[in-house]
């Protein structure tokens, strides 16, 4: 997935991570276990986790939050860490 970099401002008043549709239990599919995860299992984590953001209402927010707070951990706006040093890469 390719995007557009985009700087987004960020105010107390537009708490947009309250609509993410990773609250919840499934949470846990968004960063790598505390032990080691075999590719595969990695790959459907991934794949799962992406399928909730390519529905999250806020999927361009938490994008554009994840790009300009460098977040190194985590999946974000349907973006991979790899992903997004990738991406990073290109812009900078
Ligand atoms: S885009 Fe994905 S990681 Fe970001 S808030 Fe939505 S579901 Fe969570």
């Amino acid at each position: 997935m390719k995007r557009g970099y985009r700087q987004i401002e960020y105010t107390s008043d537009d708490p947009w991570q309250l609509r993410a549709a990773c609250r919840g239990p499934q949470a846990y599919l968004f960063f790598p276990p505390n032990h080691p995860e075999r590719k595969e299992d990695r790959e459907s984590r991934e794949s799962r986790a992406k399928a909730i953001c390519a529905v999250c209402p806020v999927l361009d927010d938490c994008y554009g939050f994840a790009i300009d707070t460098r977040e190194a951990h985590g999946i974000w706006g349907g973006t991979t860490e790899a992903e997004r040093r990738v991406l990073l890469a290109e812009v900078v």
